[in-house]
């Protein structure tokens, strides 16, 4: 057990201080480092407790701020690098930020918001020189301690800050260390950004956890990736399904990657046709798991499989699940459930925001707490728990429960369609009607779909009307955003 991130990187520095950790980084690098820059945010006037936002692209500054943060004892807060004004401000508004950690890009936006900036080209050069003076004293922190802020993504409502301490990072670390097999023999090629708990919880802190190395690109590049992923230098790979769409894209027919064990697909549901054709053409079961800001990840499939298509497995370790209907009780076998998480992952609550707190969590008969997801599920003994989406996306049509997964999965099952996403459209008589947008080619027929979604699905999911759109809205995690799509249905 470590009992915090920097733990994890202090034994591997004493241990095993010519290693890798990240890029060319060193474990006995970033440890230094992480001492230096802990020193240049004190310089700067970073207390312990205060907030040190870090506001910029995937790069090897991100991981060294991020440390060095942690080691002076700051509260770190990872900011989504696409946000601008309102979002930004919100953001550092919210957590008070004492100084910001930005790059050459993200500099002139975070200006603008008048806090102290911190250059990553200026952290990195610290990081590089022998002379920079160390912290001498560090704080030891304490598990229960805040470690960072991860704002939500605030596809559901106004972005809310996650309170994850240190003993939840290295809770979630160990976690999918443990599910996934990760040792000190793994190399990790991480193109998903730091500001995510994808990228962060799992793959630079599962990095540091398992002693392993981790590749850091700025961004996802499907060319890239490919020739990265066969170069035979990495082993492992997390993404988001819409870089497993690109990856069969772009991948030449010959495409081998033999060195690699293992790819990882979460943050939003794999849709079943990726799964079967990145199985089909490469002979690989992409392990899908589910997860979220305020959990790290509760659920996997099972590193020695069966690993199922269109289903997220089983609790990781050390993580409880259940499913319950709106009165908090359990469902019965087979139904559909909303998924409450307990474990020590699971976040703190909600920075400055005691309703949402309160809102978000549950205490059962023993007391213990449990998260309240918002996501629905089933489970089977066999097969593990299968998503079915989000409460709020269930579109309830006539009476009848409409799960977008299920109908979005069969849309793209249909030729020319190359993604879909339904909601539900307001209806005076039925409610609710389900509707689907759709990213399509020259294949792509309307009637031709229609008909045969028909016989393939009962018909109050058969989606009242297809809208061939240029390319569906996604955030910065590839994510469709559905609200946006109901507010082209107002207009
Ligand atoms: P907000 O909470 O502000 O709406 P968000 O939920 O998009 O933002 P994240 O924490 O990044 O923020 O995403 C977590 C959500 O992603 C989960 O609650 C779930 O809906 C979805 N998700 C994650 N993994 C999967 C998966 N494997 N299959 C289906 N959905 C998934």
């Amino acid at each position: 057990m470590v009992r915090s991130i920097l733990d994890a990187l202090d034994r591997h520095a004493a241990e095993r201080p010519g290693a890798r950790a990240l890029d060319d980084f060193t474990y006995a690098d970033l440890r230094a480092a992480s001492l230096q820059v802990a020193a240049r945010l004190r310089a700067a006037g970073v207390a312990a407790g205060d907030r040190v936002a870090i506001y910029a692209e995937n790069r090897p500054g991100f991981a060294l701020a991020y440390l060095g943060g942690l080691r002076a004892g700051a509260i770190v807060v990872p900011v989504n690098v696409l946000y601008r004004t309102s979002d930004l401000e919100h953001v550092l508004d919210d957590a008070a930020a004492a100084a910001v950690c930005v790059s050459e890009a993200s500099a002139p936006f975070a200006a603008r918001a008048g806090r102290t900036l911190i250059d990553l080209h200026e952290i990195e050069r610290i990081a590089r020189d022998a002379n920079a003076p160390e912290l001498a004293d560090p704080p030891e922190p304490a598990a229960d301690a805040v470690a960072i802020l991860i704002y939500t993504s605030g596809t559901t409502g106004r972005s809310k800050g996650a309170m994850l301490t240190h003993g939840n990072l290295a809770a979630i670390g160990e976690q999918v260390v443990e599910a996934w097999r990760w040792t000190a023999a793994d190399t990790l090629l991480l193109t998903l950004p730091l500001f995510h708990v994808h990228g962060l919880g799992a793959g630079l802190n599962g990095t540091l956890v398992a002693g392993g190395r981790a590749i850091l690109r700025e961004r996802f590049d499907a060319p890239t990736v490919l020739a990265i992923l066969a170069g035979g230098e990495v082993s492992m790979f997390f993404g988001v399904p819409t870089m497993y769409v690109r990856l069969l894209a772009s991948a030449a027919p010959a495409a081998r990657f033999d060195a690699m064990r293992l790819f990882v697909s979460g943050s939003a549901a794999l849709p079943a046709p990726v799964f079967e054709e990145f199985e089909r053409r490469f002979g690989i079961a992409i392990l899908e798991r589910y997860g979220s800001t305020e959990f790290g990840f509760a659920l996997s499939n099972r590193y020695d499989g069966p690993r199922y298509a269109g289903t997220v497995g089983f609790p990781l370790p050390h993580v409880d699940v259940r499913l319950a209907d709106p009165q908090g009780n359990d469902v019965a076998a087979g139904e559909a459930g909303e998924i409450l998480v307990h474990g020590p992952n699971v976040c703190a609550g909600y920075w400055n925001n005691p309703e949402a707190s309160a809102a978000a969590f549950v205490r059962d008969a023993q007391d213990r707490r449990w998260y309240k997801s918002g996501d629905l599920a089933t489970y089977d003994p066999q097969r593990g728990y299968t998503i079915n989406g989000r409460l709020k996306e269930l579109v309830i049509s006539g009476g009848f429960n409409v799960y977008p997964i299920e109908v979005e999965t069969e849309l793209l099952r249909l030729p020319g369609v190359l993604a879909a996403a339904v909601v539900g459209a307001p209806d005076p008589a039925r409610g609710e009607i389900p509707v689907a947008f759709l990213e399509v080619d020259g294949a792509f027929d309307a009637d031709a779909s229609l008909a045969t979604l028909r016989e393939r699905l009962a018909s109050f999911k058969v989606p009242k009307a297809l809208y061939p759109v240029e390319a569906l809205p996604r955030n910065a995690m590839g994510k469709v955003e559905k609200p946006k799509l109901r507010t082209l249905l107002e207009r």
